[in-house]
């Protein structure tokens, strides 16, 4: 079966959970942790490298899951990075990415930033046509570069407005409707080669983001029409795919999605233009998951709560947007191993001092007990790396598996880490003990 559409089912956790308990990574200071499967991750790229022509890079988004031994998995397996931030660019050369794979994408990137990212060889797509100036200004002053103009193709949004990002009005790339002024950018500028779509992942349908990018492929070819055949030789897909959170979901496969593109737009394929994907959703959420002793559990009103380690702060989306970000909770019992017996309503709460911190609202779950494990699913990506620093809580540790391999990808954040965060500088922060 495809690993590209393979989830981490409940049995699968408990015995890497098992594995980590027995190796003594829980502790009283350590009640939860996140678990990512790398082998998971590497059988994705190679899937998607089977799937598109040779020599496309797969540069994943680098803000779906921003740890740098995760990023530096995917390095060492070929693939490249996407930057949201100059930040993010940094994160990928400390990866020891290669700054021909990385692709540098924010839409508020300063003059410095330009400059550095030029200098250093680190392909850019262009937001917009004053950032458009801003290279052509400094281009000739360094080494030959590769710059690309990302396209709104406006196809209009999915099923979530907040991650919907080819509207009309969205404030990503030149609108497609400016065809004219985009045409003349490329007969202005010589150093343009490459062309940049990216329509979102989570509730898009599968025809909305073929048509996104068979809007740009067209484009392409009326800007050949006007330089010359082969003036645009990089095309970059973006990101998509949907990932299916609720058991019911229906997923895109990837072939699916291929295919679909090679019917829409055969050009992609023809050979002669190379290609650029920038999955993150797809990658990296399915092969994440995390869990958390239960601390305690309580009885208000009607209902019995289960206080957990990981909420609002790992899961903001989930709290704030319930109705759109789903995922599916299980119970484990102290030594790790599945809970059976019957049944019962148990509201899962957060670690947090807000009142929106609740995680799911009488699930029926097998009956959970204070020294229970709760196990979060599907939570690799946008997660971590959207991490709110509410109530001040600390990182929890990220560990990696491969098999039966068991490594620390981040180490859980101490209390005098997050003094040294909040306080004016990280070299000298206050004692916190006295
Ligand atoms: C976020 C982002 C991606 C990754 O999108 P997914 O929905 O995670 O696949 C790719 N490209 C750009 C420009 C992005 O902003």
């Amino acid at each position: 079966m495809s690993r590209w559409l393979e989830r981490t089912h409940v049995e699968d956790a408990s015995s890497v959970l098992r594995r980590a308990i027995a190796d003594g990574f829980f502790r009283e200071d350590t009640p939860a942790a996140l678990f990512h499967d790398l082998g998971r991750v590497r059988a994705r790229l190679a899937e998607l490298d089977a799937c598109f022509p040779e020599g496309t890079l797969h540069a994943v988004a680098v803000k779906a899951n921003p740890l740098v031994e995760i990023l530096r998995a995917l390095v060492a397996a070929g693939a490249g990075l996407e930057a949201a931030s100059f930040e993010e660019v940094r994160l990928a050369m400390a990866a020891d990415c290669p700054p021909s794979r990385i692709v540098f994408d924010s839409p508020a990137k300063t003059k410095d930033e330009l400059a550095w990212a030029l200098a250093h060889g680190v392909p850019i797509n262009v937001d917009n046509f004053d950032e458009l100036d801003r290279i052509a200004s400094r281009i000739g002053q360094t080494k030959p570069a590769h710059i690309g103009l990302r396209v709104n193709p406006q196809v209009g949004g999915g099923s979530i407005a907040l991650t919907s990002v080819a509207t009309r009005a969205s404030k990503f790339g030149v609108p497609i409707e400016r065809r004219d002024e985009i045409i003349a950018a490329f007969e202005a500028h010589p150093f343009l080669c490459a062309l940049h779509v990216h329509v979102g992942s989570q509730g898009m349908p599968l025809a909305t983001l073929v048509e996104g990018v068979r809007r740009v492929d067209s484009l392409r070819a009326e800007i050949e029409a006007r330089t010359s055949p082969g003036r645009v030789h990089t095309f970059d897909l973006g990101g998509g795919l949907p990932v299916a959170y609720r058991p019911d979901d229906t997923p895109i496969p990837l072939s699916a999605y291929v295919n679909g593109l090679k019917e829409t737009t055969p050009g992609l394929f023809a050979g002669g233009l190379r290609l650029v994907t920038e999955f993150g959703r797809a990658i990296h959420a399915t092969a994440g998951w995390a869990a958390s002793r239960v601390e305690y559990v309580k009885q208000a009103g009607d209902e019995r709560l289960a206080v957990i380690h990981l909420g609002a702060d790992l899961l903001v989306r989930r709290a704030y947007r319930p109705e759109e970000w789903h995922h599916e909770i299980a119970v484990l019992d102290a030594e790790g191993r599945p809970k059976g017996g019957l049944t019962e309503p148990v509201t899962i709460v957060g670690p947090l001092c807000f009142s929106g911190d609740v995680l799911a609202r009488g699930l029926a779950l097998p009956r959970v007990d204070p020294g229970d494990f709760v196990v979060l699913h599907d939570v690799g990506a946008y997660t971590l790396g959207m991490w709110s620093r509410h109530c001040s809580r600390g990182l929890p540790l990220v560990l990696g598996y491969d098999g039966e391999t068991l490594s620390i990808l981040k180490d859980r954040e101490t209390p005098d880490d997050v003094v040294a965060f909040w306080s004016r500088s990280r070299e000298q922060p206050p004692r916190s003990e006295p």
